[in-house]
């Protein structure tokens, strides 16, 4: 009953303008939250276990009935990997009619997954959406210019959604070089810019030199930064940035930052979140369940990204929980300016190039501007260092576009370093994919 008037109460608040919504979903007790969730999990995990041919087989072959079944955390080593997405195919998750799909780049493996969704998903998510934009203080007075990239990826759809509930002016530019932006951006005058992070570091050396106008703050989205980083965005700007943190598979927005910029509001309504494997300090991978999709909902999906649960309030004073500044990725998979790169990336870089060995290994590092990504190989022969380079950089330009054009942008910086025989490798395994800036962002965090 009181789950009942919980999710009406929630339908009702997401239903008035965004400033209500908060107001309303903030006198909501815990219990109440609790009990939504739990009753909106067991139908999700029935809608699954009847509809998706994954979920069903799945559940079958480890004998869980899923009617006694009340919270993920019931349901043992079960989980959902990208993997599985890659493996069984998105059709094998299906329990719906989709309109609709966007992908996400693998981490092992050059395929994309797809993930299905519904127009009434979209809504809904934009809804949420437009609640927290409203919080970091987006109103119908304001002009947005969005740079997110929209080629396949789910987030310009949802904030383009959430736009609609704020009621205000926006234009999208898509993913183009920051300069023209920067000049397009001169009869738009916007005062609140979206953008992947490393896209707004370009944009803002050269609103630096260029010249700036006056903004209530940027919203970056796709990848993380480092504090050092935000700090030069937001000192050229005299504005914040915000970061969201979301997923493909998670329909864009698991968690976004509030103004104390202190780890991200996680989305309670529409996720279960958990920690697998936390260390003493609470830390481990995060895995979510999906609670509000009827398409292709996720039970217990590995995220691969390495958190938190923070449950003590946000000096903010904002009902909903925090995640904490995500640390590391689990696999080898980087987010970088150049774009997600994993080991099969810098492998096809490689692939034809003569003279380097098999042993190699990718660095990600910050120069307090921009990622670098250094590629290390080593030589095999007397072939000169500038010819591997020259063929690594042609394998890049043909082979992988979006990274190419990155690049072009002056995203990240990307060399090419000839170390000698034998010197990579110091274990059995030699690890693939570093990512350096890990320590910068411990520390900033
Ligand atoms: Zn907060």
């Amino acid at each position: 009953m009181l789950t009942k008037i919980t999710e009406q109460l929630e339908r009702l608040a997401l239903r008035t303008n965004p400033q209500r919504a908060a107001q309303l979903l903030g006198q909501l007790p815990q219990t109440a939250f609790d009990g939504l969730q739990r009753a909106r999990f067991r139908q999700t995990l029935r809608l699954a276990a009847e509809r998706s041919t994954f979920y069903r087989d799945e559940f079958r072959r480890r004998g869980i009935d899923v009617r006694r079944i009340n919270h993920p955390s019931e349901l043992g080593d079960f989980y959902t990997t990208g993997e599985d997405l890659h493996k069984h195919g998105s059709q094998a998750f299906l329990t719906g009619r989709p309109d609709t799909a966007f992908e996400t780049t693998g981490t092992t493996s050059p395929v994309p997954k797809r993930v299905f969704f519904s127009n009434r998903e979209l809504d809904e998510m934009g809804r949420a959406s437009a609640v927290a934009l409203y919080l970091l203080g987006l109103r119908r007075e304001d002009t947005v210019l969005s740079a997110f990239d929209c080629s396949f990826w789910v987030s310009p759809a949802v904030v383009r959604s959430a736009f609609q509930y704020l009621g205000c002016f926006h234009t999208e530019a898509g993913k183009i070089a920051p300069l023209d932006f920067y000049e397009h951006a001169q009869a738009y005058r916007p005062s609140v810019i979206f953008g992947e992070p490393s896209w707004m570091v370009r944009l803002s050396e050269i609103a630096a030199e260029r010249g700036t106008w006056p903004l209530k703050f940027m919203f970056a989205g796709g990848e993380n930064i480092a504090e050092s980083a935000r700090e030069t965005v937001e000192k050229i700007w005299s504005a914040p940035l915000y970061l969201n943190y979301g997923q493909t598979e998670a329909f864009g927005s698991l968690g976004i930052e509030c103004r104390e910029r202190c780890g991200y509001h996680r989305n309670d309504l529409h996720f279960i979140f958990e920690i697998d494997n936390a260390n003493e300090d609470g830390e481990g991978e995060l895995v979510y369940t999906t609670l509000t999709r009827d398409v292709m909902p996720l039970i217990r999906y590995r995220s691969t990204d390495v958190t938190r649960l923070v449950d003590e309030p946000c000096p903010c004073g904002l009902f909903a929980k925090r995640l904490a500044k995500i640390r590391a990725r689990c696999d080898e998979m980087v987010v970088c300016g150049m774009g997600n790169v994993g080991p099969w990336v810098f492998a096809e870089l490689l692939r034809g190039v003569s003279q380097v060995g098999e042993d190699w290994q990718a660095v990600i590092s910050h120069n307090g501007r921009r990622d670098v990504v250094e590629l290390r190989v080593e030589s095999l022969g007397n072939g000169g260092a500038n010819n591997v380079e020259v063929a690594v950089q042609n394998n890049l330009r043909e082979r992988f576009a979006d990274f190419w054009k990155n690049r072009e942008m002056k995203l990240y910086e990307f060399r090419v370093t000839v170390v000698p025989r034998g010197s990579l490798r110091r274990a059995r395994k030699l690890q693939r994919v570093v990512d350096e800036r890990q320590m910068l962002l411990r520390r900033a965090g």
